[in-house]
């Protein structure tokens, strides 16, 4: 999971003992969603390199520092003194969770991850009521299934930690993640067609029968059994970036870090249940800081469309230096010119098309252009795609949409609808007030774009607007970030280190980041450093602070010194805990080990 750097000062304080009680305690607190041994798989070294790394697709093991390298033995020493701590504060809510190890990738970008591993259980799966027998080519080795009973084909390669399931364990796992599907489903006022798994006995053994409710991947539409089900769990390396560590300028600034990703790591974020995150609410005055909030059902439908808003605003396609086209239609107009002048056709395509298609079926030019516009533009594609805007510049006003089949100077709509379909535009087409897609008969695929960009622009000010009025009401976005921010909390006054400091110290650094900010991005470093002074209280009352895009889990980085600091005040952390149990390196030390990542 994607941590986007916080580097943050800590100070160390003379603590006094006091008890461990706090009286007010925020939900993340509790350090794990449920203590249940489900959420997370052990892996042996051996493991990690076997299964772990192909499984997700990351580089060989040579992409890793060695375990035995002084910096990975650095960090898992720090992560052994925090979850130590951890568990002597929860003993029972830690008693399933492996201990978390350190492996370090070589990499530039200031990162860290908590990932999670396949697992495979030989245990079958009956997801029609037919016999298997009357329909055998159907079967298939392994569906996916994950916690929240979504059921989707392998997609981990065949390699996959063996595990077994007995049917006790089968019916213990299958009944808990039903509880959970209903218990999530409920905190967001749903209650009717639930996911359901139940476990029956069957002529050798005993299988699972997901309900019709359980969501299924189109890829399963015709399968009637699998012989087994592939499962992720989080597992226990935390993944750090050589660049984070040499981001970092005193070994004391990556405990939070660390303590982030134990956050994401204990609550097991990556396998969450639906409805526990990702919900909107209210941040009023009467809503109570200490204790998380809670999804408020009156919201859903305005969540929906500010998280459609976001996206539309929020887009994050790159550009080309002095593009006429929008990047938003670059896929579907390429994917429907190119179905223009069909060799089959009896009728001549115009001239300004003929080479224009030809070229749009280039798989050379294809080439060229690489991700763009979802990556930047390689070298190679800025030629190829100054012919693209040039020639459908020429050729657009010569195609018109038609009831007809596509050929001559014809596209047909039943083309368009099918490239719509295909490219996964109708989204978008509908935020930009376009339904139905007729009443393009008759125009020309000149005057279609050109409805489409008008279109674009308009659904962009109208998104603009729903965001700003969302900020404006104080509505809140829930997601695994934000817990994560507020058990790091947590989790460095149980170091002992003094959290006001690196709420401060971060205020500092955020300041220094600006000058990157846009309108969307919340309130500036200066006003965030005042209102933090005043505790969010103006003029007797409560400051709103905007989330300001909802579009990034993370949100504003001055919504992130606001969860910080009513962490402090919810849970009365001006009396951190005693002691440090980390003997920190000097900065002279850390240098050192600085030095030996790229030796
Ligand atoms: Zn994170």
């Amino acid at each position: 999971m994607h941590f986007r750097l916080n580097l943050i000062c800590l100070m160390l304080m003379a603590c006094r003992p006091q008890s461990e009680v706090s009286d007010l305690k925020h939900d993340a607190a509790q350090y794990v969603l449920s203590p249940e041994s489900w959420h997370w798989q052990d892996l042996t070294p051996q493991e990690f390199e076997d299964v772990y790394l192909p499984g997700n697709g990351w580089g060989s093991v040579d992409d890793f520092l060695p375990s035995s390298h002084a910096a990975t033995q650095r960090m898992d020493y720090l992560l052994t003194r925090i979850h130590d701590r951890i568990k002597e504060h929860h003993p029972d809510q830690l008693l399933n969770v492996p201990a978390p190890r350190a492996r370090i990738y070589r990499g530039e970008s200031p990162d860290a991850f908590v990932t999670t591993v396949p697992v495979c259980y030989s245990v079958p799966v009956r997801l029609k009521n037919t016999l298997a027998a009357q329909n055998p080519e159907s079967d298939t080795d392994w569906i996916t299934l994950d916690h929240n009973g979504n059921l989707s084909g392998a997609s981990h390669d065949g390699i996959c930690l063996q595990r077994s399931m007995n049917q006790d364990e089968a019916r213990d796992y299958f009944d808990w993640i039903s509880r959970n599907i209903r218990r999530s489903a409920s905190q967001q006022g749903q209650s009717d067609n639930l996911c359901q798994l139940d476990v029956q006995a069957s002529y050798d053994g005993f299988e699972v029968v997901p309900n019709p409710s359980c969501q299924r991947a189109p890829e399963l539409a015709d399968i009637t059994q699998a012989k087994g089900f592939v499962i992720w769990k989080t597992q226990p390396y935390i993944v750090l970036y050589t660049g984070l560590l040499q981001h970092v300028d005193a070994e004391i600034k990556i405990i939070t870090t660390l303590a982030h990703e134990l956050a994401h790591y204990y609550r097991s974020h990556l396998t969450s249940f639906a409805g526990d995150y990702d919900y909107f609410y209210y941040q009023d005055a009467k809503a109570n800081p200490s204790h998380k909030p809670k999804p408020d059902v009156t919201l859903q439908a305005r969540g929906r469309e500010i998280r459609a808003a976001a996206q539309l605003v929020q887009s994050y396609l790159e550009h080309e230096h002095g593009q006429n086209y929008s990047s938003e239609l670059f896929f579907p107009v390429w994917a429907l010119a190119s179905r223009a002048c069909p060799s089959s056709a009896k009728e001549p395509c115009p001239e300004a098309c003929r080479s224009f298609v030809e070229f749009l079926n280039d798989p050379e030019v294809n080439a060229s252009l690489g991700y763009w516009p979802y990556e930047s533009m390689p070298e190679s594609g800025h030629c190829s795609y100054q012919r693209y805007e040039q020639g459908l510049k020429a050729c657009a006003p010569h195609l018109r949409l038609t009831d007809a089949e596509t050929g001559g100077s014809r596209i047909s709509i039943k083309d368009l609808e099918e490239t719509v379909e295909q490219e996964n535009f109708g989204e978008t087409l509908k935020a930009m007030g376009i339904e139905n897609l007729a009443e393009f008969k008759g125009q020309s695929l000149e005057q279609m774009i050109a409805r489409w960009e008008q279109g674009l622009e308009q659904a962009r000010i109208r998104s603009l607007d729903v965001i700003h009025k969302a900020n404006a009401d104080g509505i809140g976005f829930y997601t695994t970030e934000q817990e994560a921010d507020e058990q790091q909390m947590e989790t460095v006054v149980r170091l002992g280190l003094d959290p006001a400091q690196l709420v401060a110290w971060d205020v500092e650094f955020y300041k220094n980041m600006e000058g990157t900010y846009d309108e969307h991005q919340g309130l500036d470093m200066k006003r965030c450093g005042e209102l933090l002074m005043k505790q969010w209280i103006e003029d007797g009352r409560p400051v709103l602070v905007p989330v300001a895009d909802y579009n990034d889990i993370h949100h504003s980085d001055c919504y992130r010194i606001f969860t910080s600091s009513r962490e402090i005040a919810a849970h009365h952390y001006d009396k951190p805990d005693p002691e440090v149990p980390i003997q920190f390196l000097s900065d002279l030390q850390w240098k050192e080990l600085q030095v030996s990542l790229f030796q």
